[in-house]
């Protein structure tokens, strides 16, 4: 029969290795971390292309600057990961048209202005709907007398803004907590050894590591989880290559993607509300293309990193950033993608969405700019093991969905970005919620060993 370890934990992205790190430090030595991929990382996975290194998944380290320290940006500080300022405050006066032109800033300041009063006017909205009726809305067409219509975006340049105000949570509009708590700056990860050299280096405190690898025969990798059974007694947890591992306790940090799909089954199944809170939460995808040139053709300087381009379908190749800051001479343009954009691109070949981008970098640049020599579109949507690219919350959310998002399950406890109420979305929300969750197991197996204790003691 297998052996039984304290604790296995599902998945070795940040939240997972961020909880393994605890447990070893409070003593629990025998754990398993099973990962489905090869690798360290999850959501945090570099790639070299085009003579440096890029990063598919999290980019940036957000929250910088405030009264807090942000966690990450501490651990970065530490082991010294070079980063780069990135200032998207010009971004809004590098929107062009369809025809090459440049919106004049006075224009685009104020588009800019009547988007960030109508996202406010909607959140306002929403929110006496909110109190008005609570859960129940039945009756949401009853509305204030005083409800004025948020007005919605048509013009390209509108809905250019309207997309960068909200699937880059660039808005002005409410306040989100990792800017508040931990301040308005944002660092763009520049390092050759990746933004993963982070994991690696808390992995080594607590994991056998040698020559720059994770050594230890605690972490298995390839290992995906299909089944968890669990009882009053333990967790069985079963394997896609037949194995089964036994534990008192699991925490699994697999994304809401993931939960959402049929990857895991439980056995029992997952209580209904616990259902309920994972269908609740959305899935956000977010797909960053990578372009690589033979040369640089776009206008350079750091005002001018990021240029957004205003067509009218939301969404269509909108943002862009050119990588000269980050990695001077590399020739390299990025172009991201959101939802059903996303989506509708990993559907394709490559070719055909190299094709598109050209075509909407000769709207901007003219026709005379050269082909990219390469490109490199990750795909967050259809990888099995992540369904996306990050949880995203209603905007007005009520505290009692992140409560049983969060809630251990019996003898499984779960973790993860998307059970961050004040960081879901960020690396420093998996940081934060791999640690809270770990802290709170903790606690639990202290109990059970002090119940354990009273039944052993004599009346
Ligand atoms: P994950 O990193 O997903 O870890 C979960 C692990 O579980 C994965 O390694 C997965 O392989 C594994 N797993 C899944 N299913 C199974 C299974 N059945 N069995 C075993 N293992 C399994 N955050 C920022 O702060 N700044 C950014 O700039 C930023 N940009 C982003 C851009 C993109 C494209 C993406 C995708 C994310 C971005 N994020 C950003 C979010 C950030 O990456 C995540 O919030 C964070 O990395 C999530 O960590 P996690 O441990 O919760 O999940």
């Amino acid at each position: 029969s297998p052996s039984r370890s304290s604790v296995i934990i599902v998945g070795a992205g940040i939240s997972g290795i961020a909880a393994a790190k605890v447990l070893a430090e409070n003593g629990v030595e025998d754990l398993v971390i099973l990962e489905a991929s090869d690798r360290v990382g999850g959501r945090i996975c570099k790639e070299s292309f085009g003579g440096v290194t890029v990063e598919l998944g999290a980019g940036w380290i957000a929250g910088v600057g405030g009264q807090q320290p942000n966690p990450i940006w501490e651990l970065a500080a530490q082991f010294e990961l070079r980063t780069c300022f990135s200032d998207y405050s010009n971004a809004r006066y590098n929107i062009y048209d369809r025809s090459g032109n440049i919106i004049p800033s006075e224009i685009a300041a104020d588009s800019y202005k009547k988007a960030v009063d109508s996202a406010i006017q909607k959140l306002r909205n929403q929110e006496e709907e909110e109190e008005a009726y609570g859960d129940d809305h039945c009756n949401n067409n009853i509305k204030n007398s005083e409800t004025k219509l948020p007005s919605t975006p048509e013009t390209p340049i509108e809905l250019a803004i309207d997309f960068i105000l909200h699937d880059f949570e660039m808005a002005e509009v409410e306040p989100i907590s990792t800017y508040v708590d931990f301040g308005e700056r944002e660092f763009l990860v520049a390092d050759e050894r990746g933004y993963d050299y982070l994991l690696y280096k808390m992995a080594e405190e607590f994991l056998f590591t040698s020559e720059g690898r994770i050594l230890d025969n605690r972490l298995k990798l390839n290992k995906v989880v299909r089944e968890l059974q669990y009882s009053k007694s333990g967790v069985t947890v079963k394997t896609e290559d037949g194995f089964v591992y036994e534990a008192n306790y699991v925490i699994l940090s697999v994304s809401i993607g993931v939960l959402q799909s049929d990857l895991l089954a439980f056995n029992p199944t997952l209580p209904r509300w616990k259902l309920d809170a994972i269908e609740k939460c959305d899935v956000m995808v977010y797909t960053k293309i990578f372009l690589k040139f033979p040369y640089k053709f776009w206008p350079s300087g750091p005002d001018k990193e990021f240029f957004i381009y205003a067509h009218e379908r939301r969404g269509y190749y909108t943002f862009w950033q050119h990588m000269e800051n980050a990695y001077p001479g590399s020739n390299m343009l990025v172009v991201t993608l959101t939802n059903e954009e996303s989506k509708r691109v990993e559907a394709q070949a490559d070719e055909e969405t190299l094709r598109e981008a050209m075509a909407v970098l000769r709207d901007m640049f003219g026709p005379n700019i050269p082909n990219a020599i390469d490109i490199l579109v990750p795909r967050w949507w259809n990888n099995r093991f992540q369904r996306g690219s990050y949880s995203n919350y209603p905007i007005i959310s009520n505290h009692k969905l992140f409560h049983n998002i969060k809630a251990p399950v019996g003898r499984i406890f779960f973790t993860g970005e998307h059970t961050s109420e004040r960081f879901n979305g960020y690396v420093h929300g998996g940081y934060l919620a791999g640690i809270d969750t770990s802290k709170a197991l903790l606690e639990e197996m202290r109990k059970e060993k002090e119940s354990q204790t009273l039944l052993l003691e004599p009346l």
